[in-house]
């Protein structure tokens, strides 16, 4: 139960954030949405979900903007009174290989994947300190543990969320706050479904058959992990069962990195 809790999840107004969303809403905590696209349906879906009493809130902050972040997190504090849980779960995908690589989407991917959880956590913790108790979930990826081609601004903001985890669960050790990395694998979210499209597209095969050799490239158990599982995995992240988990990169993949 976090009745009483605020959390904080950025990019939750589609695929795993809103599911993140969802699920802590449903155990009671207040919860602050972020995000593009339409807001007004997450909103709505979040406030449906929520346990009675818990509230919803939303800000409009671009996450490549550490000006706008810390009006976020200011707008947090000031509707709520905190921020307990911070979710940095915001995130985009380019894929090109590297000397065809946009360099101002190297720049986005890097600044929304990774530097907007360098601002948040830093903007976050005084108030988790002062209450000493704090959970700091951030979304990585099974490419924060190894990497695939054509993905490198993506590879390495991931592999750099992973580190920027430990380091701070390390700095935080002693205190009521933890840091962890959730790494999944394939999540049939609007982000994939980009892929799944065009892979389809440029090899005259059917959603279907996108989809299952997506899975069979990498995802030995052939099914997609959903928004809802990653969502069970953050509350228990967030229970008190969680108090020694620090710094783990945990990832939720259908055995893709067993391999
Ligand atoms: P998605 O595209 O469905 O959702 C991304 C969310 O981030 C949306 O709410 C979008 O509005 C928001 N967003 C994008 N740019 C933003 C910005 N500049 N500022 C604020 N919000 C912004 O994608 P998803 O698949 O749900 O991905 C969520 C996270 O999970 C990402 O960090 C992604 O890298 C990670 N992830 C996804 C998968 C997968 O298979 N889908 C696997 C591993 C990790």
């Amino acid at each position: 139960m976090l009745s009483g809790k605020t959390a904080l999840i950025t990019g939750s107004t589609s695929g795993i954030g809103l599911g993140l969303a969802l699920a802590l809403a449903k155990q009671g905590a207040d919860v602050m949405l972020n995000g593009f696209g339409d807001v007004e349906a997450a909103r709505a879906e979040v406030a449906a979900a929520a346990r009675p009493g818990a509230r919803v809130a939303y800000h409009g902050a671009d996450m490549s903007k550490p000006a706008e972040i810390e009006a976020m997190m200011r707008a947090c504090e000031m509707e709520f009174g905190a921020v307990d849980i911070l979710v940095n779960n915001a995130g985009i995908q380019h894929v090109a290989n590297v000397e065809d690589f946009p360099v101002d989407r190297w720049d986005q991917v890097i600044a929304i994947n990774l530097t907007s959880a360098f601002h948040t956590t830093r903007l976050a913790l005084p108030g988790m300190k002062l209450r000493n108790w704090g959970r700091v979930l951030n979304i990585a990826s099974v490419h924060g543990l190894v990497a695939s081609a054509q993905k490198s601004a993506y590879v390495a903001a991931k592999h750099g969320l992973v580190g920027f985890t430990k380091c701070i669960a390390l700095e935080c050790a002693t205190t009521g706050i933890t840091h962890n990395a959730i790494c999944p694998g394939w999540v049939l979210t609007p982000l994939v479904q980009k892929q799944v499209d065009a892979r389809a597209a440029q090899a005259g095969i059917s959603q279907d058959e996108s989809k299952r050799q997506l899975l069979a490239e990498k995802q030995p158990s052939l099914q997609f992990t959903t928004p809802e599982q990653l969502g069970a995995l953050a509350v228990f992240l967030c229970s008190a069962a969680a108090d020694n988990i620090r710094g783990v990169a945990w990832n939720v993949d259908g055995g893709w990195t067993a391999q």
